[in-house]
């Protein structure tokens, strides 16, 4: 057989375009115009004490490590369930609720994605209170619908003409990030029935929170809630995470997923991590405590720290902009999220680590 390598075709000459990618450019102007989402730093260069991201402290039930080695011997020549029925049996009964109201998404930020897809077209408004988990703004905008910024005051409690702006969706992060503050369960209520549209609320932090509103799908069909196993369960490194709503809401949604959105170890992961709740819960009470203790240091310092039901906190020194003590901390090996955006220049997010990890930091900024 004789090998006939195929030819380059002669390369085009690179003009026009605003990304120079020439004059049959395929990217949609939408997407030039994007400001990418920015995660938290993932340096490799060296160990830091590693408060950016809000990842747990903590290691995984021992049995979900079982789980995954188990999993990882036997079958991965083989596709995963495309739905995770093992997963959400074990989350419905975990979370009293039937597995068709339940999603399984490759991290909660692939269910925000699905939730986006199905359901913003060209210029519907998507309302959130502002400022919070700014991946809204990047999904929204790619799926070319318009972004509705309420601001928050000061204080970060709910402000009150959200269901005013009439979104085709509306987004509460709850407890909200950067600030880690919690909404009153009376007031998400009176939200789910005022909203014109679908209310989603993010609530990745909630197992540090002292109520949710989970159980407000029960009562509305507008309502969709999630969680992800990425914090409290501590599986930021397997993306997983859980949507529940109403079923019909719940099939439409499933229809723009990939088929395998979710690969086999993650699956048998957080079905091991459901079985182990009480793990999960004696790592949030040591959370909970060092959490409650870094507020107190911090406020000893100066700063105005708000009250945390998630497991970072926010710390400001109004009138201050505080980039340089972040990068100053930076140096020292400790990273911390900072913000560079008007509302938050006098802010840093830090997530909560292992107590020693904490004098770490609170030496650092003594420094
Ligand atoms: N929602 C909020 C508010 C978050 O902070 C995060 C984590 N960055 C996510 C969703 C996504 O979490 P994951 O994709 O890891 O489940």
């Amino acid at each position: 057989m004789s090998s006939n390598p195929k030819k380059s075709p002669p390369s085009r000459p690179r003009e026009g375009g605003p990304g120079g990618l020439g004059p049959k450019d395929p990217i949609r102007p939408v997407v030039h115009a994007l400001d990418a989402y920015k995660p938290g730093e993932q340096p490799q260069d060296k160990k830091y004490v590693k408060l950016n991201t809000n990842e747990n402290p903590y290691p995984p039930a021992p049995r979900v490590l079982a789980a995954i080695h188990e999993a990882a011997n036997a079958d991965l020549r083989l596709y995963p369930d495309p739905v995770g029925n093992r997963l959400r049996d074990r989350a419905a009964t975990v979370y009293g609720v039937a597995r068709e109201q339940i999603l399984v998404g490759n991290g909660s930020d692939e269910l925000l994605t699905l939730i986006v897809r199905a359901c913003v077209g060209a210029n519907d408004a998507v309302v959130y209170p502002f400022p919070t988990y700014s991946l809204y703004d990047t999904l929204v905008t790619i799926q070319e619908g318009r972004p509705v910024h309420v601001p928050y005051g000061r204080d970060f409690t709910l402000p009150p003409d959200i269901a005013e702006q009439r979104g085709r969706v509306t987004f509460i992060c709850h407890p909200n990030s950067p600030s880690g503050t919690a909404i009153p369960l009376d007031r998400l209520e009176a939200l789910a029935a005022s909203v014109a549209g679908l209310l989603v609320v993010d609530e990745a932090y909630v197992d540090f929170a002292e109520h949710s509103a989970m159980r407000l799908i029960d009562r509305f069909d507008n309502v969709l809630v999630l969680r992800t196993f990425s914090k409290s369960f501590s599986l930021a490194g397997m993306r997983i995470g859980l949507a529940f709503g109403p079923t019909a809401l719940m099939e439409q949604i499933a229809k723009v997923k990939d088929s395998y959105n979710v690969n086999r170890l993650s699956l048998v992961a957080a079905t091991a991590a459901l079985e182990d709740y009480e793990w999960m819960q004696a790592n949030v009470a040591r959370i909970r405590a060092t959490r409650e203790r870094l507020s107190a240091e911090l406020r000893g310092r100066g700063f105005e720290v708000l009250p945390s039901q998630a497991n970072f906190i926010l710390a400001r020194r109004p009138g201050e902009v505080l980039e340089d003590l972040y990068l100053r901390i930076r140096d020292r090996g400790v990273l911390v999220r900072y913000f560079a955006i008007p509302e938050l220049r006098d802010a840093m997010r830090i997530s909560i680590g292992t107590e020693e990890e904490t004098d770490t930091l609170l030496a650092a900024v003594d420094r």
